[in-house]
């Protein structure tokens, strides 16, 4: 049985009012309707995704040509329990993003508490925008759920690695 092909590294987009009952393979179905996003999992499994969209879920970002979504897709709940980003139409599996995410956390983390200290300290000096802590905040709680969700030496990593040596197998 060949199984590289079934992870997939790009996704077409389709905007529609509603969503199909009949979802094809590798393609992001986009209701601005409804706010919602439903994809079939991109690991070839079959199960539906749906991500709605709203400022604590996702965030659908179009360019006029590619669409990405934010933050990650971490399928949990489903059996293959795969994670990946859909950037740009490219799906950026997540152990090829890990160490992006983790430093993209660090840094914001590190920020957002030497922001926060900062006013603590001097609670007498002029605080910074509330909304700027809103945005950053909101950020902050992707960034560790990815850390922890997807250690280095978890199955999930091992997972990845494995799949890895199959994704490498024949594209060279
Ligand atoms: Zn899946």
């Amino acid at each position: 049985m060949n199984r590289k092909g079934r992870f997939r590294r790009t996704l077409s987009h389709e905007f529609a009012e509603f969503i199909p009952e009949q979802l094809r393979e590798g393609v992001l179905y986009v209701s601005t309707t409804y706010a919602t996003a439903v994809h079939l999992c991109c690991c070839g499994c079959g199960q539906e995704v749906v991500t709605p969209l709203s400022p604590t879920d996702w965030t659908l970002s179009f360019n006029g040509e590619t669409v990405s979504l934010s933050p990650s897709i971490g399928n949990w709940s489903l059996p293959c329990r795969s994670h990946y980003w859909i950037e740009d139409n490219r799906i950026e599996w997540s152990g090829e993003m890990t160490q992006k995410a983790i430093d993209a956390g660090r840094s914001k983390d590190r920020q957002l508490k030497a922001a926060y200290f900062d006013v603590r300290r001097a609670p007498g000096e002029e605080q910074p925008p509330p909304v700027n802590a809103t945005a950053a905040s909101s950020e902050i709680l992707d960034a560790p759920d990815v850390v922890t969700k997807v250690g280095h030496d978890g199955p999930f990593a091992k997972l990845l690695s494995w799949l890895r040596s199959f994704t490498s197998n024949g594209r060279g």
